[in-house]
């Protein structure tokens, strides 16, 4: 047999999910000048990207402008995309045990966390990851349906996502019209009734995980006034003492809750009210089974042993009337078929992203990104962690710690997909589909008019199957 990782048997590498972590890791793979590496990405989708397109808010396009790494990663000759090919559906691990001498998971964080109060589940309640899928359009999420009927909305939890929500909830149409919105929410939420949407922290602003310029915007909506009341942008004296070794980032952003809490309404159409120190405590609702208002109490701040501030309730206690509730406190990592997973810490169980099973490391396999580390950091986290994990996959490599595949060729590869879904989608069907949307975009004078069914973009690529 010869070498693994030479022209004549070059290292063959199945990575497990096309987002930030999937591309990344490729490019460090597919950049080690000590091996010849080819690298075939799947997703369950026929879009790469994951939370770029999918989760990235659809007003920060700048953000998205990443893709153009990844999109030179994808031109390499020794890459390849499989999309619309699910782990579990169409493919399972001991099929890529059969084709591949390392696997590679970078499926992220698919679901939320609970809040656990009552009335956490009545209608009209709803985790912000479906929200923000829904605005995206994710195919899975794209039939939801959100009352924006109601007036008054809480988004529960003070991270960026709940920004991001509550700026998409506030945005006008003109400045809907500036994103890649799909089409079907930009129609939704340009004729929303919501007028008042309350962010909901639990900890003060000193606490706050949301980030200075997500902050800042938040007070240059065109149509709406962020507010926040003056007793709760007060930092009490623990947090008055931290901030005196916080970092510029952190200083700034409590400077900027500071200033927007001496703000008055100017009498735009909607109002932003950023509020701390509350915790929900129960939902309410009428007889329908639908919320109506929201029970909350006031927190103070104690600092544990461990010297982090926590949130205390007082006996200070308040009802919101709100209509709907988006609760984004946190993303969870959903367990994949044949691979080991983590419960109460919703990943897979890993050292420096080789997964561990109950006996030890998994010969073979590895992982890396929210799904390895927890949902934390933005995009770019995501490359130091992906070469900690290649770094350890060629590492293991370079000591002959791979898998066996019995058909360790591009070619079996190939025809094993295709027998197992004959839909799937390459990278060059992708920028098809890109080009189409681009285009449709540019008719309507927005970035891009996205595809949010599977089926229309088999359909536009000519690929008659039923997936
Ligand atoms: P996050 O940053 O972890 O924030 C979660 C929020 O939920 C925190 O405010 C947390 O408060 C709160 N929370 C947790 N449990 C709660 C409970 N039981 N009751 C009330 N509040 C609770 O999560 P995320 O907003 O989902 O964001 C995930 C990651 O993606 C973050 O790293 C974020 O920065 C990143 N992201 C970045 C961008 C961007 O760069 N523009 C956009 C979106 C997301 P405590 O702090 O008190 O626990």
């Amino acid at each position: 047999m010869s070498q693994i990782g030479t022209a004549a048997q070059p290292l063959r590498v199945a990575i497990i999910g096309a987002g930030p972590a999937g591309f990344f890791s490729a490019e460090r793979l597919l950049k080690d000048s000590s091996m010849v590496i080819e690298v075939d990405m799947f997703d369950r989708l026929p879009t790469p990207y994951g939370l770029v397109r999918n989760g990235v808010a659809p007003d920060h396009q700048k953000i998205k402008s990443v893709t153009a790494s990844f999109d030179r990663t994808a031109g390499n000759p020794r890459f390849r995309f499989f999309g619309n090919v699910e782990l579990g559906r169409d493919i399972s691990v001991d099929d890529l045990k059969d084709y591949y001498h390392q696997i590679l998971y970078t499926t992220g964080a698919q679901t939320d966390r609970h809040l656990g109060i009552p009335g956490d589940n009545l209608i009209g309640s709803h985790p912000a990851t479906e929200f923000v899928a829904w605005y995206n359009g994710h195919p899975d999420y794209r039939d939801l349906e959100f009352d924006l009927s109601q007036e008054r909305v809480a988004v529960v939890g003070v991270g960026n996502v709940a920004v991001d929500v509550a700026r998409i909830l506030c945005r006008t149409r003109e400045e809907l019209m500036k994103t890649d919105i799909a089409d079907y929410a930009l129609e939704a939420l340009s004729n929303s009734n919501v007028k008042e949407v309350y962010i909901l922290g639990r900890r003060g602003p000193a606490q706050a995980a949301f980030t200075a310029p997500e902050a800042k915007e938040l007070g240059e909506l065109d149509d709406c006034d962020a507010l926040v009341p003056a007793d709760e942008a007060e930092l009490d004296p623990l947090s008055q003492a931290a901030m005196a070794e916080a970092d510029r980032a952190d200083v700034r952003k409590v400077d900027i809750i500071q200033e927007l809490s001496k703000r008055h309404p100017t009498g735009k159409s909607k109002r932003l009210h950023l509020r701390f120190l509350v915790s929900p405590t129960e939902l309410i609702g009428d007889e329908h089974g639908r919320v109506k208002q929201m029970k909350l109490v006031h927190n103070e701040l104690y600092a544990t042993d461990a010297g982090s501030m926590r949130p205390r309730a007082t006996d200070r206690t308040e009802t919101l009337d709100v209509g709907l509730v988006f609760r984004s406190i946190g993303y969870r990592g959903l367990p994949l078929p044949g691979v080991p997973f983590h419960e109460s810490w919703g990943v897979i169980p890993n050292n420096g992203g080789r997964v561990q099973g109950s006996d030890g490391a998994l010969l073979g396999q590895y992982t890396a990104g929210w799904i390895k580390r927890g949902p934390t950091g933005v995009i770019g986290t995501n490359r130091p962690d992906a070469n900690e994990t290649v770094d350890n996959m060629l590492s293991d490599a370079r000591e002959g710690l791979v898998l066996t595949p019995s058909h360790a060729t591009a070619d079996e590869a190939l025809a094993f997909v295709g027998e197992r879904q004959p839909c799937f989608v390459t990278f060059q069907d992708w920028k098809t589909l890109d080009e189409i949307e681009l285009s449709r975009g540019k008719e309507q004078d927005r970035p891009r008019v996205k595809f949010t069914r599977v089926e229309d973009m088999l359909e536009a690529l000519g690929k008659s199957c039923s997936s």
